[in-house]
Parts: C-alpha cells; sequence; structure tokens
C-alpha cells in the first residue's frame, strides 16, 4: 500500500523540514505538537523553507502554493493521526519523552499506522514493546537541511516486518531522498559510525598538539578530495554537539585525552560562545571560513 497521508510529531529543527519535504513531493501533511503556540511558531518556518526550496531547488510559486495547501496543523494527537498512514517522529532525543509519546499514541492510532522515529542516538528496540505495535515500527533518520542533505537512514530492529521496512524505503525516495537501508540495528547509523571518529580522531591530534586545526583539514582535503575538513565539519555540525558527545565520553571512560578535549572545547568556544557557523565563529569565522578560500589548500 502506497501512504498518502503521513503525521509529523514534533515540528521542531527536523520536524518541520520533514514535514516540508514531504508536502512538497504530494503528501497531505499533518504536523502534530504540544500545543498551537509552538505549531504557530513552525508555521513560521515553513516560509524559510519555501525561501530554501525556491532557491537551492529552483522551485517554482505554484509547486510552493500547493506545497503549503497539503500542510495542515494539529495539537491533538487523536486527530491528528486519525487518518495517518505513517507517522514520522521528531520530539526530543529523551528517552522517557519518547516512551510516553510512544504509549499515548499506541492507544489513539489507526491499525494501518506504521510509525518511524528520526531519533539520531536511540536504538528502535528501545521503543518497539512501546508503540504497541512492533512490527509496524522502524527508524527513518534524515539530516539536518534535509532537501539539501538527502540522505534517509532507514534501520528496523529484529521484529521489524520486511514489507513495512520496503514501504518506508519507498516513502523515502519518493520525497526525494537517497534511501540507505541497515540490515541491522547499529547505534549512529552509518553516517555518525564514520562522523563521530572522524572528528573525534581530528580532536584528539589538536588537543595532543600534533598540529593546528587549518593543518589536520588541509591534510584531509588534499589527501582525499573532500570539500571540508573535520574542523570545519564540526563549525556546521555546531561545536556544542562535539563538546556534549565527549563530555559524555570522559565522564564514562576518564580518558584523558577526552577529559583534556572538554576542557580545550569548553575553554576556546563555549566560554566564548564561538559555537561555529550558527554563532559565526567557531575553528573559523563566516561567512567566509578561510578552508573556502581558493589559496587555503597551496
Ligand atoms: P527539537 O527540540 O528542535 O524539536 C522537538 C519538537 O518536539 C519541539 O517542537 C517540541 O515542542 C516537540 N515536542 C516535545 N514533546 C513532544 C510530544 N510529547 N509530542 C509532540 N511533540 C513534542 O528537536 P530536533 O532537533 O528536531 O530533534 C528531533 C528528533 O530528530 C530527535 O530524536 C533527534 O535525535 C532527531 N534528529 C535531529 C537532527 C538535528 O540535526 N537536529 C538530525 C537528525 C535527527
Amino acid at each position: 500500500m502506497d501512504f498518502k497521508n503521513i503525521t509529523i510529531a514534533g515540528s521542531g529543527v527536523l520536524g518541520y523540514q520533514i514535514a516540508f519535504q514531504a508536502a512538497f513531493h504530494g503528501y497531505d501533511v499533518t504536523v502534530y505538537d504540544i500545543n498551537d503556540e509552538v505549531l504557530d511558531k513552525a508555521k513560521a518556518k515553513f516560509d524559510l523553507m519555501a525561501k530554501a526550496f525556491a532557491h537551492d531547488l529552483h522551485a517554482s510559486q505554484e509547486q510552493l502554493a500547493s506545497t503549503f495547501d497539503r500542510l495542515s496543523y494539529d495539537s491533538n494527537l487523536t486527530s491528528a493521526v486519525a487518518n495517518a498512514d505513517f507517522l514520522i517522529e521528531a520530539i526530543p532525543e529523551n528517552p522517557a519523552i519518547k516512551i510516553s509519546f510512544y504509549n499515548e499514541l499506541a492507544k489513539v492510532a489507526p491499525v494501518k499506522t506504521i510509525f518511524a522515529t528520526n531519533s539520531s542516538t536511540l536504538l528502535p528496540s528501545q521503543f518497539a514493546e512501546e508503540t504497541g505495535r512492533p512490527k509496524q515500527f522502524l527508524a527513518l533518520h534524515f539530516a539536518n537541511e534535509i532537501w539539501k542533505h538527502n540522505t534517509a537512514e532507514i534501520m528496523g530492529h529484529p521484529g521489524t516486518d520486511k514489507t513495512v521496512f520496503e514501504q518506508v524505503v519507498n516513502f523515502a525516495k519518493s520525497i526525494g531522498m537517497v534511501a540507505l537501508p541497515l540490515h541491522k540495528e547499529q547505534p549512529g547509523y552509518i553516517v555518525n559510525s564514520l562522523l563521530v571518529p572522524l572528528l573525534s580522531a581530528a580532536t584528539d591530534l589538536l588537543v595532543n598538539e600534533i598540529a593546528d586545526a587549518e593543518t589536520i583539514d588541509k591534510t584531509w582535503m588534499v589527501a582525499t578530495g573532500a570539500p571540508t575538513g573535520p574542523f570545519g565539519i564540526l563549525d556546521i555540525v555546531g561545536i556544542t554537539t562535539a563538546y556534549n558527545i565527549n563530555k559524555i565520553n570522559a565522564e564514562a571512560t576518564n580518558d584523558p585525552v577526552k577529559i583534556k578535549t572538554v576542557a580545550y572545547l569548553k575553554e576556546h568556544f563555549i566560554d566564548k560562545n564561538k559555537l561555529g557557523v550558527a554563532t559565526g565563529e567557531g575553528f573559523y569565522t563566516y561567512p567566509n571560513p578561510a578552508y573556502q578560500s581558493p589559496d587555503f589548500l597551496k
């Protein structure tokens, strides 16, 4: 069965992007969040999305107008899912909040509705039973700025039905994503299983005073042809996220290099509000970071 009606739960950073992307590609989308005030804020962000789609994807005014026509908003969970073929959950990365959401959802969603979580760090098996329909539950993981970084990692838990998995792969393709199926559960999916060790190796080199950030980036860019090095990526991801990941790691392992990294990031970046692209400065200054200059790789 093809999906027609989609519900997106959570209209934060990722939720409104997924909603707009699905509506742009012809689905009827209901955006659900905890109250109407939050949903009003989301509506304002959809105007920014329309500008980004026009600029980056050359979307026409007609396409954008029909995208808005297909979006509706509802802060009542029962009516928000009443017709849903597919629900994508993009609520905070907090297991207690997700569990209580799935318990409520299980009571009110129609039998047909398939559920997917967009969680970045939690595994679908952690919530499968809470959904009341483990066979119809899996992870569908998008990246920030999904219209440009159009990865969709699809990851089931051991009890996910194979047909459901395929339906979600097809849905992802139908909204312009590159569908990336995983055969097993993996914390961090593919993208963060690759990215986190790379970024961590880069900060290790820096705090161990092996080389400076620009030289490390230059090495990676020249050697692999990548357009951005690990410190450029850290600025895009946001230094707060790197700081939090290292802090959890340092507390769990007592690794002296991680402890040094936490102190380094705090002193040079967090305390100075140099948090990366979002604040205009991190390892580089924006909008024209040095690594994008034609002379950088010389
Ligand atoms: P966010 O904090 O920006 O947004 C969360 C939204 O959920 C808010 O609008 C909030 O009002 C709403 N919410 C809170 N409790 C709710 C409930 N019980 N029911 C419905 N809505 C509720 O979070 P985000 O960055 O969009 O992340 C959402 C999910 O997407 C997380 O699981 C995160 O791991 C994942 N994710 C985030 C990114 C990213 O770059 N931000 C990338 C990929 C995946």
